[in-house]
C-alpha cells in the first residue's frame, strides 16, 4: 500500500474541475487521506520542481504552479503511485490516451491539469513539502 501526491494545478481549479478529479480517484477505490486548498509560495514552487532547475521551461514552471491555488492530495492505495501516473496520463496531453485525465480535460503540455508523484522517494519527499505535520 502506498501513499502519492497529486496535486490538481492552477488550470484545473480554474476549469472547475477538481470534483471530477478527485471522482475519479475516489472510484477507482483510492482512499483520499489528505486534502488542502493552498496558493503555492514560489519557495515551496522551487522545490518540488528541483529536479527541473536549470530547464528552460524552469522559471515558466513556477509562474504556472504559482498562478493560483491547487489542490494537494494524498491518495492512497495499492500500487497508488503507479496507478495514479496511469490514470493522469503521459506528460503532454498530444500524447495522452482518451480515458486518462490528460487525455480527456487537457491539450497543452504547460497546462496539464494534474501532477503525481513518479517514485516512492518523490511521494515521500513531495507529500512531506505539502502535508508538513506528518498526518499523512
Ligand atoms: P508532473 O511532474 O507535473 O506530474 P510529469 O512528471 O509527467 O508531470 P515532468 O517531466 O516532471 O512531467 O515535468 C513537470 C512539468 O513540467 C510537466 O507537467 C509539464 O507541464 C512541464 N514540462 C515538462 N517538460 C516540458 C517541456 N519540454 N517544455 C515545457 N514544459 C515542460
Ligand atoms: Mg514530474
Amino acid at each position: 500500500i502506498e501513499t502519492t501526491l497529486v496535486l490538481v494545478k492552477p488550470d484545473g481549479v480554474r476549469r472547475a474541475l477538481c470534483g471530477e478529479i478527485v471522482s475519479r480517484f475516489e472510484r477507482r477505490g483510492y482512499e483520499l487521506r489528505g486534502a488542502r486548498l493552498l496558493k503555492v509560495s514560489r519557495a515551496l514552487a522551487q522545490q518540488h520542481y528541483a529536479e527541473h532547475k536549470g530547464k528552460p521551461f524552469f522559471g515558466d514552471l513556477v509562474s504556472f504552479i504559482t498562478s493560483g491555488p491547487v489542490l494537494a492530495l494524498a491518495v492512497r492505495g495499492e500500487n497508488a503511485i503507479a496507478g495514479v501516473r496511469t490514470m493522469m496520463g503521459a506528460t503532454n496531453p498530444a500524447d495522452s490516451a482518451p480515458g486518462t485525465i490528460r487525455g480527456d480535460l487537457a491539450t497543452e503540455l504547460s497546462e496539464n491539469i494534474v501532477h503525481g508523484s513518479d517514485s516512492k522517494a518523490s511521494a515521500k519527499r513531495e507529500l512531506g513539502l505539502f502535508f508538513p505535520d506528518g498526518l499523512v
